[in-house]
């Protein structure tokens, strides 16, 4: 069977060890390939390749980093299919979703090709007598993206065209469950003419991670997955002395007031709960029902989710497969959970036949109502088709229900009362808000992240957060005496220098 190896140095680098893990189909659990898990000695290998480029790469002019981000984006849109069917492959989304993905990854792409403009600085002439002050921005060096499983192509695409357009050398380790789609991206920066060793991918499990949060030459870390892996990977690297952004998990409420729209709150709460098998970090988990509207809007909800087709995603269907058979079994045992702690079964997931060949790792759209704040369904990130419904009296109730969850990544409100939705968002602690919105992601123009435990670190992803995060400050204050004046300063003066 095939083993997919590093990439370094523009070419594929061998193991130098023996551990491999399997990737699987999900939608049919076969096993499709093997994927080298690295040693220390192949961590040294794929950041050495990185820190010999970066010299070179930090003296490209930006007219010519610019030409090969365009070059990437045509090629990407040229041939998004291509990378579409690997993310359906190994992930199991469905393809239109994967396609999705990939068009959200994009737009960062077309962000970094304006980096000229972004990494303009400001200049200031005569600040003092006859001297000016310009400040600059300056790429860090080597930094390191680790990422997670449920978006291959679009989460390393949050960061690496910023960070390679600013002029850093990047080493991606993408998610051991679905790690080709970081191999196309690496054969598509090739194409599109990137120096070898600007782009590397390490692929492994944790002495990957530890071996890059550790090492002396990489600068920084952007990391995206769950809460627990987010915050060691704060600690661990803040305390190497690294910048950090690590962005966590979620548990993302839709509230619903009983003015809203219910049809439109149904449609979206659906989408948001199912799509991707709830396997986003911006996935709507829970559905906070305000007053009168509860019953209403759990019977709309209802009818649309018996209708989702679940199956393969090549295939058409709604709804692929979870990524592993761990991840069915353990969304399996929340269902379980959920029942047994006496929240209202309304759609049942588990058992489900779908329009898939093998044995995939799939559960059906599950629909809980009547969900207590104590239970496991509502207290942890379960990350698979599983919405549960609350039910409060009040508005109040509602922001408070949201404002008490650790987690604070995305939210939104369904209303029709402009005054309640301006309240809504000046109030709740969460740091991506949707009206009527579901899914909030922000355009690659502004940033991405979260609040409390779905960040660590103080600079969200993309937009210009993410161009300061790849970028080091630095201003410069400069005297150029008039050649009329030179030999003529009379300025000894052993006092701290006051500006006149
Ligand atoms: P994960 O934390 O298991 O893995 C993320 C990365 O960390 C992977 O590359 C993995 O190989 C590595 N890793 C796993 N265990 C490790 C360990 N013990 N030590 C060091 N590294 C380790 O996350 P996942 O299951 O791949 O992804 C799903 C999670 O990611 C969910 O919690 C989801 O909410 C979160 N997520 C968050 C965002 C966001 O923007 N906040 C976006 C996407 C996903």
């Amino acid at each position: 069977m095939e083993t997919l190896q590093h990439w370094a140095g523009g070419a594929a680098l061998k193991s130098s060890g023996d551990q491999r893990g399997d990737v699987t189909d999900p939608a049919t659990g076969e096993v499709s390939r093997q994927v080298a898990f690295a040693t220390e000695a192949d961590v040294a290998a794929v950041v050495g390749s990185a820190r010999d480029a970066w010299p070179a790469w930090r003296e490209t002019s930006l007219t010519e980093r610019t030409r090969i981000l365009f070059a990437f984006r045509e090629l990407l849109n040229a041939r998004a299919d291509e990378l579409a069917a690997i993310i359906t492959a190994e992930h199991g989304k469905v393809l239109s979703d994967a396609a999705g993905e990939v068009a959200r990854g994009q737009e960062v792409v077309e962000f970094a090709c304006g980096i000229p403009h972004l990494l303009k600085g400001s200049a200031t002439e005569n600040a003092s007598t006859g001297i000016d002050v310009s400040s600059i921005r300056q790429p860090l060096g080597v930094v390191g993206i680790i990422s997670p499983f449920n978006f291959p192509a679009m989460v390393p695409m949050w960061f690496f065209p910023i960070a390679i357009a600013a002029g850093n050398t990047v080493v991606l380790k993408p998610s051991e469950k679905v790690p080709s789609a970081a191999q196309w991206l690496a054969e598509l920066w090739c194409e599109a003419g990137l120096p070898d060793g600007v782009f590397n991918v390490l692929h492994g499990d944790r002495t990957a991670v530890d071996g890059l949060l550790h090492h002396p030459d990489v600068k920084s870390v952007s990391f995206v997955g769950s809460t627990p892996i987010a915050r060691y990977v704060y600690e661990t690297a803040t305390a190497a002395g690294k910048r950090v952004q690590a962005l966590g998990g979620a548990k993302n409420h839709m509230v619903v007031l009983p003015d809203a729209d219910l049809d439109l709150a149904a449609d979206q709460a659906v989408n948001a709960g199912f799509g991707s098998a709830g396997e986003r970090c911006m996935a709507i988990s829970a559905v906070v029902a305000v007053g009168a509207c509860g019953d209403t809007l759990v019977e709309k909800i209802a009818a649309r989710v018996r209708g989702l087709v679940t199956g393969d995603g090549r295939r058409g269907s709604d709804m692929g497969p979870l990524v592993t058979r761990a991840a069915q079994e353990k969304v399996s045992g929340y269902v379980d959970a959920g029942e047994a702690a006496g929240a209202s079964l309304v759609v049942d997931g588990r058992g489900v036949s779908p329009d898939a060949d093998g044995a995939g790792f799939f559960v059906g759209p599950t629909l809980f109502d009547h969900v207590g704040t104590d239970m496991s369904i509502y207290t942890d990130e379960i990350f698979g088709p599983v919405l549960s419904v609350l039910r409060v009296d009040t508005y109040d109730e509602a922001v408070a229900l949201v404002n008490a969850n650790p987690y604070g990544n995305g939210t939104a409100l369904f209303t029709h009362d402009g005054g309640a939705a301006r309240r809504f968002q000046h109030e709740v602690e969460v740091g991506m808000v949707g009206i009527n919105v579901p899914v909030p992601v922000p355009m690659a123009y502004y940033s991405f992240g979260g609040w409390k435990n779905s960040l660590f670190g103080d600079t969200h992803a993309h937009g210009t957060e993410g161009v300061h995060f790849f970028t080091r400050g630095k201003v410069v204050t400069s005297r150029w005496t008039d050649p009329a004046r030179r030999g003529d300063s009379g300025e000894l003066d052993l006092g701290f220098p006051r500006n006149t």
